[in-house]
């Protein structure tokens, strides 16, 4: 029998969930607000058993035709212990056995990983990475993530934490990043650094990225400078992952990856003129084909690769 997926992605603002049919369609949505529930560990685990069984019920299933639920968390996450190391926008959550309690509780089987490896796993098999061998999946907000396919296969590395882009120093005497490097490429272009070059840029103290957009589409020349820039800072910190990984596709998914046409372009051209040749030559860029369901669609992709 043929078996459907609970997907849950859990956010720092808010957790969703969803329903996945055999052939990986969402065929239920359900969404809640995280903090609520974010000062005790107890609260949250009970409101995801009662969400993910409520979710059942809607879809009009019973537990016999679940496979598994998949849960993406930002943060460190034990993919094969099924244990959360540390989430650092969720309090609390510090060393928990995330996957034995909810199996307990649900009494189904629970796999978590970390989200971008997640929303990396559904790009790889339903969206803009389909059938590529070798690819990164490139997330840019507030924090910059990366997950990697590599020879076909989730790269993982030892402790599952592989793919910390945004924690690749370009800089030794760059600024204090938060994860106690110095000059890592997050603090180029993660949403803070950006919305400071766009302050400076503009000359404008607190202007949104969306103003920024909004301007450089009517041509704004100080607006379609500013993006200019950010792309030129992301191309260049990608120059060293082309060069080391050889990547066939860079997915870029994320809060500003919708401003392709001011993006993508300079990004494309910068690493072509740094980059080393063969690998310069090899590379496309292509923007994430989901949104706000890729965490839902990924953990569809982590429960049937499990089970395989
Ligand atoms: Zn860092």
């Amino acid at each position: 029998m043929k078996k459907y997926v609970v997907g849950v992605d859990v956010g720092g603002t808010n957790i969703k969930l969803g329903v996945v049919d055999p052939s990986g369609h969402v065929i239920v949505r359900n969404s809640f607000a995280t903090k609520p529930f974010a000062s005790s560990r107890i609260k949250l685990i009970t409101a995801l058993s009662r969400e993910i069984e409520a979710s059942i019920v809607t879809a009009g299933l019973n537990k016999k035709q679940i496979a598994g639920v998949g849960i993406g968390l930002p943060g460190l996450v034990d993919y094969e212990k099924g244990f959360v190391r540390f989430l650092p926008n969720i309090p609390g959550w510090r060393g928990v056995y995330l996957k034995s309690i909810l199996q307990k509780r649900i009494n189904l089987p629970v796999f978590v990983d970390n989200d971008v490896k997640i929303i990396t796993l559904a790009e790889s098999k339903f969206g803009a990475g389909r059938g590529v061998r070798n690819l990164i999946c490139l997330t840019l907000g507030t924090g910059v993530g990366a997950g990697l396919i590599l020879n076909g296969q989730l790269y993982r590395g030892e402790d599952n934490a592989a793919g910390e882009l945004g924690h690749m120093p370009l800089n030794e005497h760059g600024p204090r990043c938060n994860c106690g490097g110095y000059g890592c490429f997050e603090t180029y272009v993660g949403n803070r650094a950006l919305l400071a070059l766009a302050s400076r840029l503009m000359g404008r103290p607190g202007i949104t990225l969306e103003e920024t957009f909004t301007l450089a589409q009517k041509g704004n020349k100080k607006a379609l400078l500013f993006w200019k820039t950010a792309a030129g800072h992301i191309g260049n910190g990608l120059v060293g992952i082309v060069n080391l990984l050889n990547p066939h596709v860079i997915i870029i998914g994320g809060g500003i990856s919708h401003n392709e046409k001011f993006l993508f372009r300079t990004i494309r051209k910068t690493i072509v003129s740094r980059a080393m040749s063969l690998q310069g030559a090899a590379f496309k860029i292509k923007r994430a084909a989901f949104k706000d369901d890729a965490g839902i669609i990924g953990a569809y992709v982590l429960v049937t690769n499990a089970q395989k």
